[in-house]
């Protein structure tokens, strides 16, 4: 069939991150690309940095600082918040005598969905909140730059920044929420402990499996689905690598996934995962984790995968999470997840809904 007629089909047109820079060591070009974009000496940029930095030198002493640049330290030990956003930008807005010349997020996904809201809420009025969705963003963000210090989520290349809101966990997804540079520096990521660079690894494995196992599956999104997978296999599966070849090669896999899921979508783990987040604030790599332990009825040759490499790695989960809910608790979680469709959708197809009920996810969430 020839896709001659304009009303079948609307493709997404997504952007990519324009600029992207990546190498061990490139950490230490950040001076020479943000320099031309400083608009005044008026104009600082804000270094968003994850407190684990505060104190390491080896990372903060190259933070160039000029003028009225500054250094906000933000904690990772929970998701980004709507409020915490608004919070920032009064800050930045109450201590800087123009609006900044640029936002710098150095961190994990925390960090990094930190970064791209607060260039978002620089330049648009009104409450973060109002912005979560689809397509809401009126104007351009504040230039923007990412630096990963963690390697899985794909928040580096995405257009979302996910925010939990006093009504719900979801992103700004826009055009204007990608960044505008990213650094790739994997030795940025040598200290990261064994545990979260299992988690958060995962969560880029998952994605693999979630876009390449769904109904949205196309060319584009397998091209790179599939090269994050072998990737994040190589990373986990095997001993061959030396640390700094899984390093670089984490952080390639991480991009991929991301590439992979901005032109599919991510399927049930994902779902649950975000009912876990919201109604107990399990953080994203770790609640996926414990979410894909039970997925074998969808995803099993993922599910057997990823056991496999969780042995290999010693890695626990914890168990018993949803052991002391109520089934006013449950229903919460479970309504997070259903509202979801776009995920159950590419997961199992238009019809998700005849095998996807309440009782399901109730019997899947009480096995965690
Ligand atoms: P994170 O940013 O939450 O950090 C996890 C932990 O690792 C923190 O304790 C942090 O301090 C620590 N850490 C980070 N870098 C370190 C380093 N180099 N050395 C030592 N410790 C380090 O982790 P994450 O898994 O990357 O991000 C999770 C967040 O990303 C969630 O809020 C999730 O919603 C979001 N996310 C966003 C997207 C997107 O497309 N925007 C996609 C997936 C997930
Ligand atoms: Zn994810």
């Amino acid at each position: 069939m020839l896709v001659n007629e304009k009303k079948l089909i609307a493709y997404r047109n997504f952007p990519m991150v324009p600029r992207v820079i990546f190498g061990r060591g490139s950490f230490n070009q950040l001076e020479e690309i943000i320099t031309p974009r400083r608009r005044n000496s008026f104009a600082p940029f804000i270094f968003f940095v994850d407190d684990v930095f505060k104190g390491n030198a080896w990372l903060t002493s190259r933070i160039p600082l000029s003028y009225g640049d500054k250094i906000i330290y933000v904690s990772a030990s929970e998701e980004p918040k709507t409020s915490q956003v608004d919070e920032l930008v009064e800050e930045i807005i109450l201590t800087t005598k123009e609006k900044p010349s640029g936002i710098i997020g150095i961190g994990g996904g925390t960090l990094l969905d930190l970064a791209k809201a607060v260039s978002i809420m620089l330049t648009n009025d009104g409450d973060t909140r109002a912005y979560q969705g689809w397509d809401l963003v009126k104007n351009p963000a504040v230039y923007h730059v990412g630096i990963p210090t963690i390697s899985g989520t794909g928040a580096e290349v995405s257009r979302t920044t996910v925010l939990t809101g006093p009504e719900r966990k979801l992103g700004i997804n826009s055009d204007y929420t990608t960044f505008d540079q990213v650094i790739l520096d994997p030795e940025l990521t040598k200290d990261v402990p064994k545990n979260q660079w299992f988690y958060t690894g995962m969560d880029c494995f998952i994605h693999c499996i979630e876009s390449l196992n769904g109904t949205y599956i196309n060319a584009f999104s397998q091209s790179y689905g599939e090269k994050a997978y072998d990737l994040c296999l190589e990373v986990f599966d095997s001993s061959q690598l030396s640390e700094t070849e899984a390093q670089d090669k984490l952080m390639m896999a991480s991009w991929h996934g991301g590439m992979s899921i901005a032109y599919s979508q991510v399927g049930v783990a994902h779902a649950l995962s975000y009912g876990l987040s919201f109604l107990l604030g399990v953080k994203h790599g770790i609640g996926n984790c414990i979410v894909f332990d039970h997925l074998e009825e969808f995803y099993p040759e993922g599910v057997a995968q990823f056991k496999k490499m969780k042995e290999k790695h010693d890695i626990e989960l914890p168990t018993g999470l949803c052991a002391d809910l109520s089934d006013h608790d449950f229903k919460i979680m479970i309504d997070v997840a259903l509202s979801l469709e776009p995920l159950w959708e590419n997961a199992l197809g238009k019809d998700w809904r005849k095998t996807i009920t309440e009782d399901k996810l109730k019997h899947l969430y009480q096995m965690m």
